[in-house]
């Protein structure tokens, strides 16, 4: 059995109906393009995904990098695949065209990178790090440092990663003890140990520009004495050619439950030798510059989540169909034929499930995208304000909630097989562990509800979150009109009036009154809230287009009206399970006694 990749005519509804993406090319940054070169893009990564990217999954999986002779070996495949991604000119799509790029909308360049996402994750990593580095010198960078390190990764000549974490620094980044002495000719000697570093050696392209974190020496504690720096695997010569190794030198591989593809390291930078790096926008500006990167790897995390939701459930939707098992419970023959899976309530369950992960993570995925793009390209300033606001709130929630129920998306398509889903014949265990990161890296979902809980919901005096109940408010208000909806209206404004807005307004309350130790203590209860009710407004959204698209339509075809029809019946499915888990999450926010708050050390056993 081959997995199909992103479902086409669903792509096509979210695009085009559900987010009229068309509209960008009336603004004047993506003029060049057009819905038919955009949707030419898709297409052709549809197709590099399926030859170039798909073959080699279980490969990649099987054979991990290694060391050979202090070199990291990776499976050709890896570099193929990429030599095939560049030169079908994906590499810089989503690029401004000042800085070479293609200047595609993210909203259709994100479209385009899921296919990849769900073909191969593991080779897509490598494309996504340097697409991401690339981004955040374009925005930080100097001209010289555009011309010298960003040019050649868009170019795909260079990779990219982002050399963050370390060993007593990973969700705490305030607490990282990399050190950058200043020399004589304005560029950094680096020395320290850098942890967890996906794509950080091997032997691809022309050179590595490691995009790290360090503390200027004499700069102060936390967050504000942490500078940003580039540095490379090989220094650069007088004409720009990578040269001499830099001393950033492979202390290990870690060996991973799932993406294995993508090579993860330690690194030791300054060890026997100097590390030169050039400092990126300003000591102590690290955090700030560096966010650029985060939050689009947030989104681009979350993005590989929904990638496998999809091909999930495509691979557990065609087994569903195809195996026979058991009979109706109220069948009386039993010597009547069995009925395929996709016939019992609790397999429907199942897949109805994975398809709400799956469709609903690709409406917010590209909802997120089309905020970015009015972020950077809207023709007011407030409409960019505004829309950088929002994009800011659903960020966390987009990277933790979705990722969550991608993973939950792939528990069941696991599920949905029975005992072949356990086995290695169907890639169906590859997806889950492969998906299992997510949660964890780019910020734990943990410290993604943190940020929610404490600052998204009370930035700009609480303007975040009045933009994202106003979005509510609309959804809810356009789709009361149509009878069938109305009643998934009604839950909607309630969630929003009686559950998200009392509940931020506790969980402030809180930290005013007793601390934010105390406060945060419900964040994870608020993420589930808001994610929740996110998830219940971007499928009313689509719910309420699916009808409206019909209602246009002079006739529409039997399937697609079945498929139409399924979103709005997926979207009943969605409220029915999401609705009482947010209430749940709401009343935990309101319980006054909160037990593992309290709980001590030594209670634990
Ligand atoms: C495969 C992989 C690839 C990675 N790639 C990169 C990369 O390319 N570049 C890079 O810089 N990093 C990378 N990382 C690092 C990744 O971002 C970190 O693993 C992650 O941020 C968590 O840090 P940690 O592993 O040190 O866990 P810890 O910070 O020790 O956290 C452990 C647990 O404690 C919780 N926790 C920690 N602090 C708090 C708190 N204040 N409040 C509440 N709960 C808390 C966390 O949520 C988590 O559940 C990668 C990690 C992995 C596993």
């Amino acid at each position: 059995m081959t997995h199909s990749l992103i479902d086409s005519w669903h792509l096509a509804f979210v695009l085009d109906e559900v987010l009229g993406a068309e509209t960008l090319f009336r603004l004047p940054v993506f003029a060049d393009h057009d819905r038919a070169s955009a949707w030419a893009v898709i297409e052709t990564a549809a197709r590099v995904a399926r030859d170039e990217f798909l073959p080699s999954y279980r490969l990649l999986d099987d054979n991990e990098p290694r060391l050979e002779n202090g070199r990291v070996v990776l499976p050709a495949e890896i570099e193929s695949a990429l030599a095939a991604f560049r030169d079908a000119g994906f590499t810089a799509m989503a690029a401004r065209s000042e800085d070479g790029g293609l200047g595609l909308p993210r909203t259709f360049a994100n479209a385009a990178f899921l296919q990849f996402q769900a073909a191969n994750i593991s080779i897509a990593n490598y494309a996504m790090l340097s697409a991401s580095a690339a981004e955040l010198l374009a925005r930080h960078g100097t001209e010289a440092q555009k011309a010298s390190y960003m040019a050649p990764m868009l170019e795909g000549r260079f990779h990219g990663t982002m050399a963050l974490s370390e060993p007593q620094a990973g969700s705490s980044l305030g607490d990282v003890t990399t050190t950058a002495r200043p020399r004589p000719d304005g560029t950094y000697a680096l020395r320290g140990t850098k942890m967890w570093i996906s794509g950080a050696e091997h032997e691809m392209g022309q050179n590595i520009v490691h995009l790290m974190l360090a503390r200027i020496e004499g700069a102060p504690p936390g967050v504000k004495g942490i500078s940003l720096f580039i540095v490379p695997r090989k220094r650069l010569d007088a004409d720009g050619r990578p040269s001499i190794w830099n001393n950033v030198a492979l202390a290990g591989l870690n060996h991973k439950m799932g993406q294995r593809g993508t090579v993860n390291t330690v690194l030791n930078v300054g060890e026997g030798g100097e590390t030169i790096g050039e400092i990126v926008g300003g000591p102590g500006q690290g955090l700030a510059c560096m966010f650029t990167m985060m939050n689009e790897a947030r989104i681009g995390v979350a993005m590989g989540a929904v990638a496998h939701a999809s091909a999930g459930y495509r691979i557990s939707l065609e087994y569903a169909r195809e195996r026979r098992q058991g009979r109706h419970p109220d069948a009386r023959n039993p010597a009547s034929a069995q009925v395929p899976l996709v016939q019992h309530a609790d397999v429907r369950r199942m897949l109805l499930q994975q398809k709400a992960a799956a469709e609903g993570g690709i409406t917010l995925a590209l909802y997120l995208s089309r905020l970015a793009d009015l972020k950077a390209a809207a023709r007011t300033e407030p409409e960019r304000r505004d829309a950088a606001l929002l994009l800011d709130f659903l960020t966390p929630v987009f990277k933790a909630w979705i990722s969550e129920e991608c993973l939950g998306a792939n528990y069941n398509a696991m599920q949905v097989l029975g005992g072949a889903g356990y086995t290695r014949d169907f890639p169906l265990e590859q997806h889950y562990r492969d998906n299992r990161l997510n949660p964890i890296h780019e910020g734990t979902n943990g410290i993604q509800a943190i940020d929610l809980a404490g600052r998204k919901a009370t930035m700009a005096d609480g303007r975040a979150l009045e933009l994202y109940c106003a979005r509510l408010a609309a959804t809810a208000a356009a789709a009361a009109r149509n009878s069938d909806l109305h009643p998934l209206a009604d839950q909607l404004v309630r969630l929003r009036t009686d559950l998200v807005v009392p509940s931020a307004r506790k969980i402030a309350d809180l930290t005013a009154a007793a601390g934010p130790r105390v406060a945060l203590s419900r964040a994870h209860a608020f993420m589930e809230l808001v994610g929740a009710t996110t998830f219940c407004w971007i499928w009313l959204e689509q719910a309420h287009a699916a009808l409206a698209g019909m209602r246009t339509s002079s006739e529409p075809s039997e399937p697609e009206a079945q498929r139409r029809q399924g979103l709005v019946v997926t979207a009943r499915d969605v409220f029915a399970r999401c609705v009482p888990r947010a209430d749940a999450a709401a009343k935990t926010i309101a319980f006054d006694d909160l037990p593992f708050l309290e709980i001590a050390d030594e209670m634990l056993g």
